[in-house]
């Protein structure tokens, strides 16, 4: 008896020595051939610059909290960041002001209305709803400390310091958003006549747009994504970018309104935090064990990547990522 107990225990500890990694290059590759020919969506069109983006761009990165990258596709690509700029920003307010004070006045509920909407502006009881809206990611801009030049720099270093590189802004896409985006100024002048914009409106609206349009790769998205997944610090640096109570903050945003207002839909499917952008790249955190990126322009009715949804849930669902289960 003692014998069989002895060799059952040396059984389960050589097993936990020898844990194999999950084959995440395999999986990867795999997402990449089941979704590469699916042609379901369209480049967001009201941003003239991005309709112009080849639709059949589709690439995939996987980082560890180690720091081990995996990747699939269109790998050198690069593709403006969009909403998944607002995380960064959000993270960015956090360590400037704190979680109660960020949430008094950007709020954290799901909107449920597209992610430009002027009538949730009015509806909502905070009119702002959260900071991956439209309305809450341009009032989080207002809030970042400084005149124009050095919020800029802020934001624009916070950015870098996530990827752990230094990142461009793509003038192209900049330009041809600032000649498109009435809209935007309009709900952030609706903001400032409620009391619920914290700085002068077309300045803010103009960074919000210039961190918009930050270009990044799809290992770029991943690498900024891995410092969430790793509670705020760099796996290559080890350096705390985000403070570790924070990190939580951020993703209980991601999860209640990252895919706009099919989040919740997600949530149900893929059970992760995730951001995405009308660029085309979706980010999705699986706490501390890795990031997940992925970009292919066409996007669903909601402003997702079809193709980038797609992949994230198939490694998701491969690898038992569910943080729910
Ligand atoms: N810059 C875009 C906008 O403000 C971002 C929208 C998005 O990615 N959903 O419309």
């Amino acid at each position: 008896m003692l014998i069989k107990i002895l060799l059952v225990a040396f059984l389960i500890s050589i097993s936990t020595v020898f844990a194999v990694e999950p084959d995440y290059q395999a999986i990867i590759d795999q997402a990449y051939d089941n979704y590469h020919y699916d042609n379901r969506g369209e480049n967001a069109n009201y941003i003239p610059a991005l309709a112009q983006v080849n639709p059949n761009y589709f690439a995939i990165a996987l980082i560890t909290v180690d720091g081990k990258i995996y990747t699939a596709g269109a790998t050198k690509v690069k593709f403006p960041l969009e909403s998944i700029s607002k995380v960064f920003n959000l993270a960015l307010v956090l360590q400037q002001f704190g979680n109660i004070e960020v949430l008094k006045k950007l709020g954290a509920n799901a909107t449920g209305l597209p992610f430009n909407s002027i009538l949730a502006v009015k509806l909502q009881p905070n009119h702002i709803g959260n900071p991956f809206v439209n309305a809450g990611a341009m009032a989080t801009v207002s809030m970042i400390k400084g005149n124009a030049n050095q919020k800029w720099t802020t934001i624009s270093n916070n950015l870098n310091t996530y990827a752990g590189t230094t990142l461009e802004v793509n003038q192209v896409i900049d330009k041809s958003e600032n000649e498109t985006n009435q809209h935007n100024h309009a709900i952030a002048k609706l903001l400032e006549a409620y009391g619920k914009f914290y700085s002068d409106t077309s300045m803010a609206v103009d960074l919000y747009t210039k961190a918009c349009s930050v270009d990044v790769t799809v290992t770029d998205l991943a690498k900024m994504g891995v410092v969430l997944a790793n509670h705020g610090k760099s796996p290559y640096t080890h350096k705390q970018i985000l403070q570790v109570n924070y990190v939580s903050n951020v993703l209980a945003v991601m999860a209640t309104a990252g895919l706009y207002d099919t989040s919740g839909n997600w949530l149900y499917k893929v059970g992760l935090p995730a951001k995405s952008g009308v660029g085309g790249g979706i980010l999705a955190i699986v706490p501390g064990k890795f990031a997940i990126a992925a970009f292919s322009p066409p996007l669903d009715e909601t402003g997702n990547s079809v193709r980038g949804q797609e992949a994230v849930q198939y490694i998701a669902n491969q690898l038992k990522a569910n943080i729910f289960n």
